[in-house]
C-alpha cells in the first residue's frame, strides 16, 4: 500500500469560525463539502481537541469562509497553527456577526456560508458537523485556494490535529545548504529558494537571517527552528 494515495484526495482551504458565550475563535479546515443542495447542507470535520469544537458544540452555529489563494501565510498561520486558547485570533482581522450570532471573517474570503448544525457524526479524534447553510455570500473573484496550491505553490504544511495530517517520512541524508523546520509549525525554510516576501532573497542561509527574522507561517521567532538531518 502507498500513503501517496491519501495526498490525492482533493481539498479546499476555509476558515471555519464559532462563537460560545460572546467569545470568537476559529481555525483553518481542509475538509468541507456541500452535502445536500435541497435543503442546502454541508459538512466540516473537526478535531475534538480545537477549540472551534467545543464552540460548535455549545452554540450549534458556525461559519465558514471560503480563502482566496493570496491569503498570506501570516493569516493561515494565525488560524491554523495557533491556538485561541493562547491568542485572541479575531483581534487584528475583518469580521461581521451573522445571523446566528457565529462571526464570519471576511479577510482573504472569497465568499462565506453561514450554518447550523442539524447532524454530528463522533469520528475518532474528529466530528463531523452536518448544518444547514441559512445564510452566505460572495465576497470576490479570486480563486479560491485549493489545498494542492496550499501544499504545492505556498508550501504550506498541515498541523497534527488536521484530518488530512501525515507524518514526514524520514528524509535520506543530503549534502546541500541546511534547511530549517519550525518546530510549531513544520514551515521550513530552504535558503535555496529564500523567503523573498519576508525579507530573506534566495541564497540566503538560514544563519544570516537577522535575529529578529520569524516564521511566515505561524511567527515563531529563530529559536524554534530546528535543523534538518
Ligand atoms: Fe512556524
Amino acid at each position: 500500500m502507498n500513503k501517496e494515495a491519501f495526498r490525492k484526495i482533493s481539498y479546499g482551504l476555509y476558515l471555519v469560525s464559532s462563537v460560545q458565550d460572546g467569545k470568537f475563535n476559529g481555525q483553518i479546515a481542509n475538509s468541507m463539502f456541500q452535502v445536500t443542495s435541497e435543503p442546502s447542507t454541508i459538512a466540516v470535520s473537526i478535531n475534538k481537541e480545537n477549540l472551534t469544537h467545543s464552540y460548535i458544540k455549545a452554540s450549534r452555529v458556525f461559519s465558514v469562509s471560503i480563502l482566496s489563494e493570496e491569503a498570506p501565510m501570516t493569516f493561515i498561520g494565525l488560524f491554523g497553527f495557533k491556538s485561541g486558547r493562547d491568542v485572541d485570533k479575531f483581534k487584528n482581522v475583518q469580521y461581521r456577526v451573522g445571523k446566528t450570532g457565529a462571526p464570519i471573517v471576511l479577510d482573504n474570503a472569497v465568499a462565506y456560508l453561514e450554518v447550523k448544525l442539524i447532524q454530528e457524526l463522533e469520528c475518532g479524534s474528529h466530528t463531523i458537523f452536518v448544518g444547514e447553510v441559512v445564510d452566505y455570500d460572495n465576497l470576490g473573484n479570486d480563486p479560491p485556494m485549493t489545498y494542492a496550491y496550499y501544499h504545492t505553490v505556498r508550501k504550506g504544511k498541515s498541523p497534527k490535529t488536521a484530518p488530512s495530517y501525515q507524518a514526514e517520512e524520514p528524509k535520506a541524508v543530503v549534502a546541500k545548504a541546511a534547511s530549517y523546520v519550525c518546530s510549531i509549525c513544520g514551515y521550513v525554510y530552504d535558503p535555496a529558494t529564500g523567503e523573498p516576501e519576508h525579507g530573506a532573497p534566495a541564497g540566503t542561509p538560514f544563519e544570516d537571517l537577522p535575529a529578529d527574522w520569524t516564521c511566515p507561517v505561524c511567527g515563531a521567532d529563530k529559536s524554534h527552528f530546528e535543523r534538518e538531518a
